[in-house]
This record gives structure tokens, C-alpha cells and sequence, in this order.
């Protein structure tokens, strides 16, 4: 085992831990922000660590159109690039073949497809895959998958799965163990509990530094993707550390965390923050609302970032209005901290074993609304 999870404390099914890596230490439950191009979106390298992430996402599809992931190795590694020395995470690239481009042909051993950048044919095996990520210099690796579309068939769902259960054995036999550096496998099985079940088996004999829980996120809901992760985690091992990929919202997060799930990954944050849309301890604002146009008051009053620190809510509405780019760099930097905010807050609340009054409290607040 090249990566090491500690739990330190637990609270029902929910823990919190620490994941030691070649880059430094990451406390559990995590969420990471997304630099999908080798960039946050609007943040520098200092804003994001400012916000307190301490492990950032790269996504191999992008980066392997551009710069390349030769280009990025000759340059030093995806940390050096970004100037993130801190541990990150690279998903496969499969997910991105199939939602971004258009002529793409699946077969057993791989994916072909043309980039939506300039229609140029790219390969992606299992074995690329991991090369790609090892290039990047990925303190974590995803093994390839196929995530499944929803809704499917159980059958659809059965044969993807056993496919991506086939790329997760070779994915395995791709990947350079070193210190420090870990390789997650990916349950699979869209939402039936039997298949989910047969996916966590697969990938626990196959054996790997941690589990991400794929396929979900994708249209099936709240509930069912919950009922997925109650029939998925206990097939977990509880030795390493479990990644729900691509989720969620400040609530889907916290009733992962409930359930056990350690790691976090979405677009969400970074992708509202463009759009003038602010998570806050009293809910979701749209910052392009007319009723903030004269507002004086800080955005979130809990919350210490620069946007709400510094800034009111009216010269935020203001920027968006004008549209200014220091608009969607504010928010994003408020969204992030706001999200940071919120993990610390759980990993607390776990280690002082009051995460369900901590929840409710939490949930109150976004329920309660703005103050009048
Ligand atoms: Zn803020």
C-alpha cells in the first residue's frame, strides 16, 4: 500500500481521517476544488490554498488535448505547472470522452475519439490512461471506467460495469507504485444495489489504495444517489479511503459524510461562482438579483473570505452587472471558502461526535433564507 489512511475518529458510519501522501497530508471528509485545465477557473494557485483546500483535481481529458501530457511532464509535473505542491488528484479521462465529444467508438480494450478542441483522433486505453496520469505527476490516479449513462438498462448497466471492472484489472497492471502515490478503483453499477455490490467486490480483490464511487450525479436524484451509497459502502473496505466523484451540493454533501464517503470532487462551486451564484450559511443567492443592487451587507456575515470581507453585497451585483471578470473571481473565491468552510466544519463536528446536531443546525440556516 503506497498511500496511507488513518482514521482518527468516527461518528455513525461517518469518519474522519488523514491520507498521507507524497505531496502532504490530506484531512478527511475532503472536498476538492476542480482545475480542470491545469487552473481553478478564476482563482490563482494562492487564492485556492487561501480557501483552505488542501488537494486540488486535474482532468486528464483536457489536459492530454493541451498542453499535452508530454508537455506538462517536460514542464515539471502538473504541481510544478500550477504551482500546487500540494497532493492532486487526476480523474481518467473517461467521463469527459463521453459527455464532450461528439464522434467517439467504444470497444473492448478502449475509446477513440476526435477532441472537441479540433477534432484531432486521440486513443485512450486503460494503460494510456494511467500513463497520462503518471506524466501529470497525479498523486492520485483514477482508473479507467466507462461511466454508465443514466438511465439504464440492468443489463446496460450489468455490461458496462463488468467492462469497466475488465479496465480496472489492467488499469492496475498500468500503474507505477512509488511512495506516496496512490491508484483508486471505481464501483460502477449504476442504481442496482447487486451490481454495486458485484463492482466493490470485483475492485477489493483486484486491490487498490482507495474506492471512488462512480456513476452517480448523472440525473438519478438525491435519494437514489443515496440509496446507491447505502448499498456500496459496507462492501467497502474501511482501510482506505472512499471518493464520491463528481457530487454535489453543499446537502449532498453532507449526507455522504453521514454515510461514510471521505472525498468530494464538483464543478459546482467554481461553475456558480461564474454565474453570480453564492452558496451561503443562508442559502443559495443569485448575486444579479435586483434586490442586492443597494444591499450594504456583507454577502455570507459568517463567512471570512475577501468577497465578504472586504466587498458589499451591492458592489458584488454591481461587478456582475458591469461585468466585470473580478465578479466571477470574488464569488468563486467566496463559493470555495464557503465549501472549505463547510468540510471543516464536518470534520469537527465528527471528531466531537455531533454531526447529525451539527447537520440540522447547517440545514436550518439554508432553510431560514436570507434576513430581511
Ligand atoms: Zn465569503
Amino acid at each position: 500500500m503506497t498511500l496511507r489512511f488513518t482514521q482518527n475518529a468516527t461518528d455513525g458510519p461517518a469518519r474522519a481521517g488523514t491520507i498521507e501522501t507524497a505531496h502532504g497530508p490530506i484531512e478527511t471528509p475532503v472536498f476538492m476544488p476542480v482545475g480542470t485545465a491545469g487552473t481553478v477557473k478564476a482563482m490563482t494557485a494562492d487564492a485556492v490554498r487561501a480557501t483552505g483546500a488542501n488537494i486540488i483535481l486535474g482532468n486528464t481529458y483536457h489536459l492530454m488535448l493541451r498542453p499535452g501530457a508530454e508537455r506538462v511532464a517536460a514542464l515539471g509535473g502538473l504541481h510544478r505547472m500550477m504551482d500546487w505542491p500540494g497532493p492532486i488528484l487526476t480523474d481518467s479521462g473517461g467521463f469527459q470522452v463521453m459527455s464532450l465529444t461528439k464522434l467517439r467508438q467504444m470497444d473492448a480494450d478502449g475509446v477513440t475519439f476526435q477532441s472537441h478542441i479540433d477534432g484531432s483522433r486521440h486513443r485512450l486505453t486503460p494503460a494510456r490512461s494511467i500513463e497520462i496520469q503518471h506524466l501529470l505527476d497525479a498523486t492520485i490516479t483514477m482508473a479507467l471506467d466507462e461511466c454508465t449513462p443514466f438511465p439504464a438498462t440492468e443489463e446496460q448497466a450489468r455490461e458496462s460495469m463488468a467492462l469497466s471492472m475488465r479496465w480496472a484489472v489492467q488499469s492496475k497492471a498500468a500503474f507505477v507504485p512509488r511512495e506516496g502515490y496512490g491508484l483508486f478503483g471505481i464501483v460502477q453499477g449504476s442504481v442496482f444495489s447487486d451490481l454495486r455490490k458485484i463492482s466493490a467486490d470485483a475492485l477489493t480483490k483486484i486491490g487498490f489504495d482507495g474506492y471512488a464511487i462512480g456513476g452517480l450525479a448523472v440525473g438519478e436524484g438525491q435519494e437514489k444517489m443515496f440509496s446507491v451509497l447505502d448499498a456500496t459502502i459496507p462492501y467497502l473496505p474501511a482501510e482506505q479511503a472512499r471518493y464520491l466523484m463528481g457530487v454535489g451540493t453543499p446537502d449532498d454533501l453532507i449526507g455522504a459524510v453521514a454515510r461514510g464517503v471521505d472525498m468530494f470532487d464538483c464543478v459546482i462551486p467554481t461553475r456558480a461562482g461564474r454565474t453570480a451564484r453564492a452558496y451561503t450559511s443562508r442559502g443559495v443567492f443569485n448575486l444579479r438579483n435586483a434586490r442586492f443592487a443597494a444591499d450594504a451587507r456583507p454577502l455570507d456575515a459568517d463567512c471570512t473570505c475577501p468577497a465578504c470581507a472586504r466587498h458589499a453585497r451591492a458592489y458584488l451585483h454591481h461587478l456582475f452587472r458591469a461585468e466585470e471578470m473580478l465578479g466571477p473571481m470574488l464569488l468563486t473565491w467566496h463559493n470555495l471558502h464557503y465549501y472549505q468552510q463547510l468540510m471543516r466544519g464536518l470534520r469537527t463536528a465528527i471528531v466531537e461526535r455531533r454531526l447529525a446536531a451539527h447537520a440540522a443546525a447547517l440545514r436550518a440556516g439554508w432553510e431560514a433564507g436570507d434576513e430581511p
